[in-house]
């Protein structure tokens, strides 16, 4: 059965390159990179590569991008190392209401530990305004956490702000973006933005699933969090996913020209957002300003939860939320003040490259027809 994939943020459908690449390393680079023999050599050669390609899409070295086994992981490594480092300058960390989970859980395993953690609130598109960011960095703090795009809305975040006031506060917080969703759909230039850490996923631009990367700038040497064996440089100790890291460097590959497909998923989520609003059932939660690969919805009076099986026996996949929020109500839209109704009926649709206009048509004749046929919940 053809189907059409409208869950992108969850994660992409791995592509060509990246599978080929993948597949290559599992038969032909099965050496471990710490062996000083010739298998070894050969694979550490390999890990190496994709380490300078994503490097330079992100215009930072190679040395300062380290592996880890996901998006989670790299988060966990940033705030858990970053609050261990600053510790004894400061116990304040500023982030948002509306980070992802691994974000989200970490700090308040920071907080139980003693450290002060202020989740900034955004507006209603989702965006955390400057001044709130100003005020809230002081001199003693020692970490700010603020993501690049939302998961849920597609928000983006002005990291550039961030970094301006913490040189204004005279802090020494190191600043991190979760960049999950941002790497490899939007220009980042590290030489500009500001972050001392980002943390990236390989599935989310169709790589492979169980591979990440924290990106250290040079000089914030936070504390490691996985110890071991030393590898990463001693930042991330544990043998290297050779191939997963073969198969991220496929998919970072294969990208399209970033700012060129931009424009095109621009042209489809102003395209999605004209007809959504075309309809008199749907209405559209995310801001105009977010990234063309998220769009949020509501059809009011209808349950997230039975819209997607609906649209799901008609081979069309979205999500009610973020995939890790398994159905619960999503914390993000609360956080952006919209009322239960809206929060209730919500669905993401996240695009990739693959996407078309016609996929679009698609889900609102199947909406239209979910609400002709769909019992009104009481929401
Ligand atoms: N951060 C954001 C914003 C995400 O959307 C996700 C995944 O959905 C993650 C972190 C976690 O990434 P991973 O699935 O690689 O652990």
């Amino acid at each position: 059965m053809q189907f059409i994939y409208l869950d992108n943020s969850a994660t992409t459908k791995p592509c060509e390159l990246s599978v080929l690449h993948t597949q290559s390393a599992l038969k032909d680079y099965w050496g471990n990179p710490s062996s000083l023999h010739r298998l070894g050599v050969e694979a550490e050669e390999k890990i190496n590569n994709s380490r300078q390609k994503i490097a330079e899409l992100l215009h930072c070295r190679s040395e300062e991008i380290f592996f880890t086994s996901c998006g989670t992981e790299a988060n966990n490594t940033a705030l858990l190392g970053a609050a261990l480092k600053g510790i004894k300058r400061g116990k304040r960390i500023v982030s948002t209401e509306i980070e992802h989970p691994s974000v989200l859980e970490t700090l308040k395993k920071l907080e139980q530990d003693g450290f002060e953690v202020i989740r900034l609130k955004p507006d209603e598109n989702g965006v955390i305004e400057n001044e709130a960011i100003y005020s809230a960095i002081t001199k003693d703090t020692i970490l700010v956490s603020i993501m690049l795009v939302n998961n849920e809305n597609g928000a983006i975040q002005n990291l550039t702000a961030a970094a301006d006031a913490i040189k204004k506060a005279s802090s020494p917080a190191l600043l991190h973006t979760d960049a999950v969703q941002a790497f490899g759909k939007m220009p980042i230039n590290l030489s500009k933005l500001g972050v001392d850490l980002l943390s990236a996923s390989a599935h989310k631009i169709h790589g492979p699933k169980g591979i990440g990367f924290l990106y250290i700038k040079k000089g914030a040497n936070i504390k490691p969090y996985l110890t071991g064996g030393g590898q990463e440089k001693g930042m991330r100790s544990g043998t290297e996913a050779v191939p997963l890291i073969c198969g991220f460097e496929g998919a970072v590959k294969a990208l399209p020209n970033i700012e060129n497909q931009l424009k095109n998923q621009k042209e489809l989520w102003d395209y999605a957002k004209q007809e959504f609003l075309k309809t008199d059932f749907i209405t559209v939660n995310s801001g105009d300003e977010a990234l063309p690969y998220i769009i949020n919805i509501s059809v009011k009076g209808y349950h997230s939860e039975t819209l997607l099986h609906f649209l799901e026996a008609k081979g069309i996949f979205v999500s009610s939320g973020s995939a890790c929020a398994k159905g619960e109500g999503s914390y993000v839209l609360k956080a952006c003040g919209f009322d239960k109704k809206t929060i209730d009926s919500a669905l993401r649709i996240s695009f990739s490259r693959d996407n078309t206009k016609s996929d679009i048509d698609a889900l609102i004749i199947a909406l239209k027809e979910a609400t002709e046929k769909l019992q009104r919940s009481k929401i």
